[in-house]
């Protein structure tokens, strides 16, 4: 016992060497690399997330002064412009992008691209910085490779919020003018409050969706909303994307690759010609 003690000390000292001895070969290493390491750097995006350098090629800004600070951060809070490229014929994403290379010269028609990217559906995504940028970029693209290429630009939407447990008496008309009187104090005036639609939930609650910009946005999450005799809650509203085909999310029927697939059981039939009972439900987003 005593001797398997002193074995177990003595391999620990001879790893603990060797550790230090990595840690300054390390160390020094480090010192060698500083230079490049600088030059790997790249700003980190929004939440830390780090680059994916594989899928996403950031091209060299058109103009060669530096930007001022305010004009980068205002970038980088706008959401961007995009547009994505899928083939009408079988070319790959590399082709894709060869053509483009090829056809398109985006300095001639004066737009930056801020990223390429492949996605894992085959399709090209391209970044601008404007919308009208965009538009300039997929007009070339459908007079140039229209017929190689399907060109669709993706439509920025305005955030939607929903007030819950609104009272009954307000209604779509009034609901503006009920949001924008009764809280003077987040002057919401100033910004786009859009009444969309209302609903009620099974609990007998009415709640209304409406489309603001991102400033009113974050005024009305971050406080409590008077309507009428009521003070309501205020959250995001975020419907997921669901495909009508084969019932699974993140895509619609046009992109669908599955199979036709019933959202309650399951069955390769649509939704409307279900005839499964109830208590035989078996959700297809649900099953593992
Ligand atoms: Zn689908
Ligand atoms: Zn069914």
């Amino acid at each position: 016992m005593q001797a398997t003690v002193e074995e177990v000390i003595r391999q620990k000292d001879q790893t603990e060497r060797e550790a230090q001895a990595t840690t300054s070969k390390l160390n020094s290493c480090t010192a060698d690399n500083k230079n490049t390491e600088r030059m790997l750097e790249t700003p980190r995006e929004k939440g830390g997330l780090p680059h994916r350098m594989t899928s996403r090629q950031v091209l060299p800004p058109r103009d060669n002064y530096p930007k001022l600070y305010s004009v980068a951060v205002a970038g980088r809070e706008g959401r961007k412009c995009k547009l994505s490229l899928r083939t009408k014929d079988k070319h790959t994403q590399d082709e894709i992008k060869r053509l483009l290379k090829a056809k398109i010269n985006p300095t001639e028609i004066n737009v930056s691209i801020l990223a390429l990217k492949t996605l894992r559906d085959g399709r090209i995504l391209i970044e601008a910085g404007s919308k009208k940028e965009i538009e300039t970029l997929g007009a070339k693209i459908q007079e140039r490779c229209g017929e190689e290429l399907e060109i669709n630009i993706q439509k920025l939407r305005n955030p939607r919020v929903v007030i819950l447990n609104i009272p009954n008496d307000v209604t779509l008309e009034n609901a503006k003018d009920t949001l924008t009187q009764q809280n003077t104090e987040l002057n919401l005036t100033e910004g786009k409050t859009d009444p969309k639609f209302s609903y009620t939930t099974k609990r007998g609650m009415k709640n209304l969706v409406i489309e603001v910009d991102s400033n009113t946005r974050k005024k009305l999450l971050q406080n409590r909303i008077k309507m009428g005799w009521t003070i309501c809650k205020v959250d995001d509203y975020i419907v997921a994307k669901r495909c009508f085909r084969c019932s699974r999310f993140n895509h619609t029927h046009k992109e669908c690759r599955g199979i036709e697939t019933c959202p309650l059981c399951s069955g390769n039939h649509k939704l409307k010609e279900c005839n499964t009972p109830k208590s035989e439900y078996k959700y297809t987003n649900c099953q593992v």
